[in-house]
């Protein structure tokens, strides 16, 4: 062991020597980047022990007006104040707003005018008479007398007639209406469309209720503005809601349904039984020749659904006469059985009948694996034309045959993709209850890896988008004044997919294969997973927990991935090939060799691979040595270096991001061989890195990254000698092109 540390320690200090660029301090610790732990967060990412979360309860009451296509209710929200604080006021959101009249919207985006402008663009127009936004009927306490209350926009403050101190509780009422937006022309998360071949609608019906806004130790309210972008902050609580539609209609809800006999035929209820036990296929409940039946019915009395959800952030529901209704039950490991459902009307078929439940079922299992068991009795996906939008329990998914029920592959893959997606919505942000209105990623980005996660391990060869690190190089490597940090709010985002989809997933992937390896990674990411599952977790408890179950310090990754802009561009700048000799002339014949030399450029044609140069070894100095220590075994040495190869390696950062060095030889038999060099490399110096390896056999060639993992944007520089393959600028500015 010594003797290596010598030789290495050696190479090590001339290594140092070489000028040391701009020191950004990449490998120093997050310090105040991160808030400081607290009773309530702990400095290992984990929740305190005093961590507290607030709770709101719903009784709702909504009807579903299918002529005017409106949604009227009423609800009774219980508040639960489990803050050490006094609260005077409390915040309900108010979504709808978003498209009320005097919404700040339209009015803060900007555009500008061109001699040809698409219609659908042109500023201030509108020709539609919809006209959105909230219509609060009352709001009041237990005993029905007026609260007083303001809206500002999509907040409304709510005074207490008290002061609620901690393990407080507060009942009040809400009354309310609005008009629902047609999402196929106004486009939204959620709304109506109309098919009108039968003259029918199907109900994709979200953010349809005020709802509490989200009191935390770290934000204090979240009241930031809904401005349409920044998703959504909601407490957890238990949900009862009745909702009524015209009779004919199947609804597709959160929660458990409470009165099948009132709204269910007996052949259905006895399907849905049946279903609970289908482990290897779906049972239809409503069959498509059922549903066709039903669109033409148009009943005019109505029916009311009830349902209950216990520890939900939030409640969605979809209703139509359109339905058809599959489910399959989903066996995980702690023994839980939810049903995998979809509903969907004929014009998603086949396609729907084929692949939904399917995804919905694989996407339970993967993603139980990584996080937590899922922890819902039903995990839905509905179908809706051009929308991917999550709900707890629920979800709205895109993927339509055309008119004689053909797709294409590309429209399978992407409705499986958006499928696994948005069920995969369940666990971020639904259960570890991320704010999304600050953090896109955080929900986005996290579901988007085990997204990725689940397409790799659930089908063969499916056609990732997100996830495999060469798929981000093009945004990496993007002008910079585009592109922001992933630690960016929601808002101010640019690129918003790359930005808060594409390059956190990838970023995990990366820390996952090349970073930690899959069970370091997998361990720790289970480990957020079980801390945060239920409660709301911050981007410092996931970077902190990250660490603390792993012991690899993480601070450089997460400084480098998720707060700068930086890319990977890591170069074989210069190669030097050593053989050991003891002949002076040799020594003496070729220019002095001197480790402390700036890098040379990497040779094109002629090559250092095709030569070695000479080194010779010294007896190592006694000033060397500390009192009473063993000397090496000088002879040893010599003997062990005399037929060795060694490549002194120069290694450029030039993209500024640290990252592993992968370095693969190729020998002159043809064989190969790869070294994983861990990111410290360039913890003393962040630009330039020499490191000599030493091989029995001669290397031909010497390539950075071969497999394409770290998303390296210049692949041309990752090889030594470089390619002799100019570049299409160059023969281009030769004019040979
Ligand atoms: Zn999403």
């Amino acid at each position: 062991m010594k003797k290596v540390f010598l030789l290495f320690s050696l190479v090590f200090i001339y290594g140092t020597s070489f000028g040391q660029g701009k020191y950004e301090g990449k490998f120093e610790q997050m310090g105040t980047l991160l808030p400081s732990p607290n009773v309530y967060r702990t400095a290992s990412g984990a929740p305190g022990p005093e961590y507290w979360q607030q709770r709101a309860d719903y009784d709702i009451d909504v009807k579903l007006d299918d002529n005017k296509q409106t949604i009227t209710g009423s609800e009774t929200i219980t508040y639960y104040n489990n803050s050490p604080n006094p609260l005077g006021y409390i915040w309900v959101q108010l979504d709808q707003n978003m498209r009320a009249t005097d919404s700040h919207t339209p009015k803060v985006a900007t555009n500008g005018m061109r001699d040809t402008l698409y219609s659908k663009w042109v500023p201030g127009i509108e020709v539609n008479d919809y006209e959105g936004g909230y219509n609060i009927k009352s709001v009041t306490d237990e005993n029905g007398n007026d609260l007083k209350y303001f809206i500002n926009k999509t907040m409304m403050r709510v005074e207490l007639p008290s002061v609620m101190n901690n393990g407080d509780t507060f009942k009040f009422n809400i009354e309310w209406s609005y008009n629902i937006n047609d999402r196929m022309s106004d486009g939204g998360r959620s709304g109506l469309e109309y098919f009108p071949e039968d003259d029918n609608f199907l109900y994709t019906i979200a953010q349809f209720y005020p709802r509490m806004a989200v009191y935390s130790d770290f934000d204090g309210w979240q009241n930031k503005q809904f401005l349409g972008r920044g998703e959504f902050a909601l407490p957890f609580g238990n949900y009862e809601v009745s909702i009524t539609v015209p009779s004919d209609h199947i609804i597709a809800s959160t929660g458990t349904l409470q009165n099948p006999k009132e709204t269910l035929t007996e052949e259905q209820r006895e399907r849905f039984e049946k279903a609970k036990t289908s482990f290897d296929k779906p049972v239809f409940i409503v069959t498509e020749k059922e549903a066709i039946k039903n669109e033409k019915k148009k009943a005019s009395d109505t029916k009311t659904w009830v349902f209950k959800a216990e520890n939900v952030r939030d409640f969605a529901f979809a209703s139509s006469r359109k339905f058809i209704w599959d489910a399959q039950a989903v066996k995980l490991p702690n023994g839980n059985t939810p049903l995998a459902m979809s509903f969907y009307s004929k014009e998603g078929n086949p396609l729907w009948e084929e692949e939904s439940t399917k995804a919905v079922v694989n996407t339970l299992k993967t993603y139980s694996k990584y996080t937590i068991d899922y922890p819902y009795p039903v995990a839905i996906s509905v179908h809706a034309a051009s929308i991917g939008m999550e709900y707890p329990m629920i979800c709205f998914n895109f993927g339509r045959p055309d008119e004689k029920g053909n797709y294409s592959e590309t429209t399978k893959y992407r409705m499986i993709g958006v499928i696994i997606h948005e069920v995969g919505h369940n666990f971020f942000p639904m259960i570890i209850n991320s704010d999304e209105r600050q953090w896109t990623w955080m929900d986005e980005g996290l579901n988007t890896f085990v997204q990725y996660r689940t397409e790799v391990e659930q089908y063969d060869n499916f056609p990732s988008r997100r996830g495999p690190a060469a798929n981000i190089v093009r945004y990496m490597k993007g002008e910079k004044q585009y592109i922001r940090p992933i630690m960016t709010n929601s808002e101010q985002i640019l690129q918003f997919g790359n930005n808060a989809y594409g390059k956190p997933a990838t970023a995990l992937n990366i820390l996952r294969e090349t970073v930690m390896g899959p069970e370091l990674f997998d361990y720790a990411f289970k480990e957020y997973a079980k801390r945060w599952a239920f409660k709301h977790p911050t981007p410092a408890d996931l970077f902190r927990t990250m660490e603390d179950a792993s012991a690899i310090d993480l601070d450089w990754f997460w400084k480098g991935w998720f707060y700068s802009t930086d890319h990977v561009d890591i170069t074989v700048e210069n190669v030097r090939w050593f053989k050991y000799t003891e002949d002076k002339e040799k020594l003496e014949n070729q220019v002095s060799v001197s480790a402390s030399q700036e890098p040379g450029e990497a040779s094109e044609g002629e090559t250092a691979l095709e030569e070695p140069m000479y080194f010779t070894i010294a007896e190592t100095p006694d000033r060397y040595y500390g009192e009473f220590m063993n000397r090496v075994d000088e002879k040893e040495i010599v003997n062990k270096a005399k037929d060795k190869n060694f490549y002194e390696i120069t290694f450029e950062n030039e993209g500024g991001l640290v990252m592993p060095i992968i370095v693969e030889f190729t020998y002159a038999d043809g064989t190969t061989e790869t070294q994983k060099i861990p990111a410290e490399i360039w913890r003393r110096n962040e630009n330039v890195a020499v490191k000599t390896f030493v091989t029995e056999k001669e290397v031909t060639r010497i390539t950075v990254d071969p497999n394409l993992e770290t998303a390296d944007v210049n692949l041309e520089n990752n090889v030594y000698p470089r390619k002799d393959v100019k570049s299409a600028f160059d023969k281009f500015k030769e004019g040979t092109n």
